[in-house]
């Protein structure tokens, strides 16, 4: 029965420890390669091995594969690191794949020097068409039985710089005939003039991915090493290069693949993204509308909602796209359940209460969630014109608008019952002011029999001398299509939705000036909003997180 709630990789874990594998031997990693900022595809991964880690009482590195210079950099890794942590996992260390390039080098020579790898200086078009074809097998390189010494020599001189970038590579020997491409031969180095950004121009070769995975999973003894399915057709390879290092008495690391998270209405691929950043189509990786954790966390996602994601989304053997709206469902919960309530007019129109005294103004107590303790309240205050939404006033409306209209009543939300008198336009005909009276005995909570008295619609609103001005920053999705990056004949940025962002001057409610960045509230009736990091003292900054319902089912 406990069986059912296992995912596959738990059950094979299970399997394994059922097997003998002592459970203080289980150790798992997270490999962020720093060349990009982490998304939600990412949080599937992290989600998934540090919940392993705490279900098994296991640690968890957070392991940099930094093994290509040209696109890695300092800022990636800062950038995981913090990511992570927000989500609200422990790592046990922090771990670079750079660490490994003494002892890779090392094993590289112990390969040379047992007849396991050779120096191929044939061109990159040579050496493809001699790889074959997943039906043809290949043919080996004129240079595959090199001597053991002039490989070495050959080596050597790549290590010390004395060839050009492309020049030379060493390649495993191992079967140019093999059924799996990947074991025909790979590439274990190449040469590479780069800066790397934390062994410097130590190295000019740096070990190629397949090498170094495996490697370092055996040098950190991780017990379980999670990847993506693309990596499926690497597993041969990853465990030939094990069976010529792996000690008998050490642990043997175990590859294991899952499908990658993909997500609807956006594209996951650093690459990508970073070309979103770079051709500034975004603002940065932390734009509101990027699948990044950190445009999550600036959209005013929690780690809570993410985290709550990735479990509900689960794990699955086989290529799929997770619908947004199940991210978008996980946001609004969490949030419905912790956020305050609090007031703000996006798209205003005057309203003057012409019965209410001139100059009055109160203080009336709302609670910031009427349905659960623990969220306290505040006064908000309230006088004679207010601003409500244009979309709550219609002059004639039918039975079936419970909104404002004239003739008829509505409950301002913590405040009075209020009815449509009249109205003013400007000489285009729009409605510029809405003159309503009160009935002074309805204080909402006052006890009184007017406060409880029913009427259909309850609207929010602002006292217009006291509500601040605010920027809302409206968003949509960023691309049209479901799958913008899968036409074979289109390229993503095709599909761009041209209203992805939209600038709103709204008014909010005066409590909301001490609010702090990442701040995250309900707008009462309209969504969730939370305080954007370019928001002042001077200037209050909000995005849209969600929307309550949702508008885009057109
Ligand atoms: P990208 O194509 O976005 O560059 P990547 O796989 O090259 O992705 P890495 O930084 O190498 O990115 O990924 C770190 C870890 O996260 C790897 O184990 C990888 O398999 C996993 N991962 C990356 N993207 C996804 C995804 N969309 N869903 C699940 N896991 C992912
Ligand atoms: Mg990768
Ligand atoms: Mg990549």
């Amino acid at each position: 029965e406990e069986k059912k709630s296992l995912n596959f990789l738990e059950q094979i874990i299970e399997e394994d420890l059922a097997n003998g594998l002592p459970k203080e031997k289980l150790r798992f990693r997270f490999p962020p390669e720093p060349n990009g900022y982490l998304h939600i595809g990412h949080a599937a991964s992290i989600c998934l091995n540090f919940g392993l880690g705490l279900r098994y009482n296991a640690p968890v590195n957070l392991r940099f594969d930094d093994t290509n210079p040209a696109k890695e950099e300092q800022e990636y890794v800062d950038s995981i690191q913090h990511d992570v942590q927000w989500l609200g996992f422990n790592w046990d260390k922090v771990l670079y794949s750079s660490d490994y390039f003494q002892q890779l080098y090392d094993w590289a020579i112990e390969f040379i020097k047992t007849g396991k790898a050779y120096v191929d200086n044939q061109t990159s078009e040579q050496m493809a068409a001699q790889k074959g074809t997943p039906t043809e097998p290949g043919t080996d390189s004129p240079n595959r039985n090199r001597t053991i010494e002039e490989n070495m020599e050959l080596f050597l001189k790549m290590r010390n710089g004395e060839f050009e970038e492309g020049s030379h590579v060493l390649r495993a020997k191992i079967d140019m005939k093999h059924t799996n491409m990947h074991m025909r031969d790979p590439i274990m180095y190449r040469i590479l003039k780069r800066h790397h950004h934390r062994t410097g121009d130590k190295w000019c070769i740096y070990p190629m991915y397949d090498w170094t995975h495996g490697e370092s999973d055996y040098i950190e003894q991780i017990s379980h090493s999670i990847c993506t399915l693309e990596f499926k057709s690497h597993r041969d390879l990853y465990d030939w290069y094990l069976d010529q290092v792996v000690d008998a008495d050490k642990l043997r690391p175990k590859q294991r693949e899952f499908a990658r998270r993909n997500l609807s209405y956006t594209v996951m691929s650093k690459r990508k993204l970073l070309q979103l950043v770079e051709e500034k189509i975004v603002t940065g990786w932390d734009d509101p509308r990027m699948p990044t954790i950190s445009g999550l966390r600036r959209r005013g996602y929690s780690p809570e909602s993410i985290r709550n994601f990735s479990e509900i989304a689960g794990i699955a053997k086989r290529d799929n796209v997770t619908d947004v709206a199940l991210l978008e469902y996980c946001i609004k919960d969490h949030l419905n359940k912790t956020a305050p309530r609090v007031m703000a007019v996006l798209n205003p129109v005057k309203l003057v209460i012409t019965n209410y005294p001139e100059g009055k103004e109160e203080f009336l107590d709302a609670s910031y969630n009427d349905y659960e303790d623990g969220f306290g309240s505040r006064a908000i205050p309230f006088s004679r014109e207010i601003y409500i939404e244009q979309e709550d006033f219609k002059e004639d409306a039918n039975k079936k608008f419970f909104r404002l209209s004239l003739g008829r009543e509505v409950r301002l939300k913590n405040a009075y019952i209020i009815k449509g008198e009249s109205v003013v336009k400007d000489a285009d005909g729009n409605v510029t002011e809405i003159h309503c009276t009160y009935d002074e005995d309805s204080l909402s909570g006052s006890g009184t029999e007017a406060s409880k008295r029913k009427v259909k619609g309850t609207l929010h609103w602002v006292s217009i001398k006291h509500a601040i001005k605010a920027e809302v920053r409206v968003y949509d999705r960023l691309f049209t299509d479901e799958a913008p990056d899968s036409y074979k004949d289109k390229d993503f940025k095709e599909f761009l939705n041209p209203d992805s962002l939209k600038i709103i001057e709204a008014f909010v409610e005066p409590s909301l000036k001490t609010a702090k960045v990442l701040d995250r509230f309900q707008f009462q009736r309209l969504g969730y909003f939370c305080v954007d990091k370019d928001s002042t003292a001077e200037k209050l900054v909000f995005n849209r997180t969600v929307p309550l319902r949702d508008s885009w089912a057109k």
